[in-house]
């Protein structure tokens, strides 16, 4: 578990996280309490699944909580979560996550796109209270609240930092992860928080004269130019 998510009770109170059932952001301590919207007339979606169908009779009577036929088959009896994944998982970091996976061509196609280039990563804080472990949170104005941690790879050009020393990786996959670096400079990542990391996890390099240029000595050369 990431090591810059900290236990919600030290927090403020003032964080907000978004009801997997509604959509709503709420105060922590107040998710996963939302009863279910009484339909009126006959329902038109399935309690355990979502999708619209027609319920038999029997099930039509039992109003909003009518499961459908694949989802008795299943014995699914659970509450459908139309905003789990949103309320898990946050907003959508897709450049981080090219970076993660790196995938060099989704980032050369995400920059080109425009999109923020040091995109930060959601705050994640523990929320046992409410069955999900853990929670992104939203400010009282309903903005995600950024990760501020510069030991975590919160950010495009960090998280290139952090994936350099996975051991899976063979010398070629390292200069993809230098030539995504070399992109989100060019399009205007800051490098300072990014050599901060550097420095912090593998020391400045100290080639000897002769040394050939690695991973290591190439990203480093373009986080301090
Ligand atoms: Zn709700
Ligand atoms: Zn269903």
């Amino acid at each position: 578990m990431s090591e810059g998510t900290v236990d919600v009770d030290e927090t403020d109170g003032a964080l907000l996280g978004l009801c997997e059932y509604c959509g709503e952001l709420k105060v922590l301590d107040q998710l996963g309490r939302c009863s279910t919207p009484e339909v009126e007339g006959s329902p038109v979606h399935c309690y355990s699944c979502g999708e619209p169908s027609e319920f038999s009779s029997s099930q039509a009577r039992k109003g909003s909580h009518a499961r459908c036929d694949a989802c008795i088959a299943a014995r699914r009896t659970q509450r459908f979560k139309p905003f789990e994944q949103l309320a898990r998982h946050g907003e959508p970091a897709s450049l981080l996550q090219a970076v993660e996976e790196i995938n060099e061509e989704l980032v050369m196609t995400l920059l080109e796109e425009g999109i923020e280039v040091d995109q930060v990563r959601q705050r994640k804080v523990r929320a046992d209270s409410t069955g999900l472990i853990w929670r992104p949170v939203y400010s009282s104005d309903g903005r995600p609240v950024p990760e501020e941690d510069p030991y975590q790879p919160t950010t495009p050009l960090k998280m290139v930092v952090f994936r350099l020393s996975d051991c899976m990786l063979d010398e070629a996959a390292r200069m993809r992860l230098v030539k995504i670096a070399q992109a989100l400079l060019e399009h205007g990542a800051p490098r300072e928080s990014a050599r901060l990391l550097f420095e912090s996890r593998y020391g400045p390099p100290e080639p000897e004269p002769g040394d050939e240029m690695n991973a290591y000595t190439h990203l480093y050369t373009l986080l301090s130019a």
